[in-house]
């Protein structure tokens, strides 16, 4: 398979050299250079603006159905690329190659998702106040769309970006990482191809906070989608508030797991350590904070540290290697210091706690016991391969657990009894709960946080919605 020419989209041109700088893309699990990634200049992100800004008539003149036929072949084609996407995103992030063909067939069902939901953005007639006077509400498209994508899913998360805004009829500009440009120019190929007019999407990379900064300041563009850390997010939606632009900001999580014990332990097991170690632990609704039920404490953590330590860790793209690297260089110390840190506090460490000697930035999959609440992991999100886990009695006092945090993305709750189940659905602050399964995105689920975890959602009707404004018209 050949890596593609790495390249800006601006206006329906492919555009590289002309002395702009670049940066290298690496392979985090052979630390090989790919391609050089070109970065826009100022220059370039106005003529992007200005496209988008031109575009977004045309694109919105479709009707529903044209727009949905386009998005229909884009998602064919990107099926039949799933073999290309799926190595892409092994080499580019680091994933193992059944998790990347998961993520290349979502990305594609993403499109089918907006091209069907572009048709239902209903509005309403409403009753009458007064005779002869008609009321009407009516959904648009809000305008071009600034999307700023990170590295960890690097397929799923530009085609969320990209879903939306052209399934609401916008135009946008979207900054994929810079680790990861492969995978979002082979789906911004297939959308070209399948017939989005020059100008809708743009695909920019760049220094990520000025790119932010000269795109979120421009009155051209209507509203931002985010997806990245708490800190960073909190600095775009003061930018964003500059402008009164709708924000969808999905930030970070760090997920509790509540173990109770009328569980199948074993079973509960693999499903947690395959749960936690999926894209090396770099993903925001991670399992994190496991909180077992002291009955069955001793037994799930000698299990769970014998899974962590049976897992084959290499290259995603050979075969029975269950987890890859870390996606890049910067990860594995900010990693490292939350585990040195926690085990300083007196936690128990189970098993891995370091780097893997390289080439790759390979990291063993580890397991934390008994973590003091003051542990900087028990607090902030650690977004590598590593599980805390601690004991708990009562259900108020796990819930308090749950709850403590400023993040509410994900949470995971595990027990057979029907009455519980009501009570966590109820008590739990967060974005997406997964009872007795960790499986909690898919298109037509809304997936977003609550508290610093962010606002808004992405897919569902929700995700539709974030990118369309509503407008109420009398006539009498
Ligand atoms: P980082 O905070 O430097 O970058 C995270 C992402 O935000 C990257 O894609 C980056 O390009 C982007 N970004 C950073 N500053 C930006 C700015 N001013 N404007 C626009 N985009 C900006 O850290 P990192 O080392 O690349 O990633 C680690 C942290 O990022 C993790 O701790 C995690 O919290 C967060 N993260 C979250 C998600 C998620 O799915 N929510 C995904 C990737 C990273």
């Amino acid at each position: 398979m050949q890596y593609p020419q790495l390249a800006l989209l601006i206006d329906g041109e492919w555009i590289s050299g002309g002395g702009r700088a670049t940066v290298p893309v690496i392979n985090p699990a052979t630390e090989e250079v790919l391609g050089h990634q070109p970065l826009a200049t100022g220059a370039d992100l106005d003529r992007a603006l200005q496209a988008a800004q031109r575009a977004w008539p045309v694109w919105r003149a479709k009707t529903p159905g044209e727009r949905g036929r386009i998005l229909h072949r884009a998602a064919e084609l990107l099926r039949e690329r799933v073999e290309l996407l799926a190595w892409l995103a092994c080499i580019e992030e680091g994933k193992t190659l059944p998790e990347a063909r998961i993520e290349a067939g979502m990305a594609a069902e993403i499109f089918t998702w907006y091209a069907e939901e572009g048709r239902r953005a209903y509005g309403r007639v409403l009753p009458q106040r007064t005779p002869g006077v008609r009321m009407t509400v009516v959904k648009e498209p809000i305008g071009p769309v600034a999307g700023f994508a990170p590295w960890n899913f690097p397929l799923g998360n530009p085609a969320r970006k990209l879903g939306a805004a052209l399934g609401g009829g916008c135009s946008c500009i979207v900054k994929p990482a810079e680790e990861t440009p492969a995978c979002a120019i082979v789906i911004a190929q297939a959308l070209i191809e399948a017939g989005v007019p020059a100008g809708v999407i743009n695909i920019v990379f760049g220094v990520p906070s000025e790119v932010s900064q000269h795109l979120l300041t421009s009155p051209v563009i209507r509203a931002m989608s985010f997806t990245g850390s708490v800190p960073v997010g909190k600095l775009l939606a003061k930018i964003s508030a500059e402008g009164m632009k709708r924000t969808t900001m999905e930030l970070g999580g760090h997920a509790p797991v509540l173990v109770f014990d009328d569980v199948d332990v074993e079973a509960v097991l693999d499903l947690a350590v395959a749960a936690k170690f999926r894209n090396a632990g770099q993903v925001c609704v991670s399992p994190t904070r496991f909180y077992v039920h002291h009955s069955i404490y001793e037994r799930f953590v000698a299990g769970f540290t014998a899974r962590a330590r049976a897992l084959q860790v290499g290259n995603g793209l050979v075969a029975g290697n269950r987890m890859g690297p870390l996606a890049h260089d910067r990860r594995a110390p900010v990693v490292q210091a939350f585990i040195d840190e926690a085990v300083a506090c007196g936690a128990t460490l189970q098993t891995g706690g370091k780097a893997i000697a390289g080439p790759g930035y390979f990291y063993e999959p580890t397991v934390l016991s008994d973590v003091p609440e003051s542990a900087r992991i028990m607090n902030e999100e650690p977004f590598g391969p590593v599980a805390v886990i601690n004991p708990f009695s009562d259900f108020d006092a796990v819930i308090a657990q749950a709850n403590r945090l400023p993040y509410g993305l994900a949470a995971y709750a595990f027990t057979q009894s029907a009455k519980r189940v009501n009570l966590l659905g109820e008590q739990i602050e967060a974005g997406m709960i997964g009872i007795n399964s960790f499986t909690i995105a898919v298109p037509e689920s809304p997936f977003g946080g609550v508290k610093e975890s962010g606002h808004g959602s992405e897919e569902g009707i929700e995700g539709l919605d974030a990118v369309m404004v509503t407008k109420f018209i009398t006539e009498s």
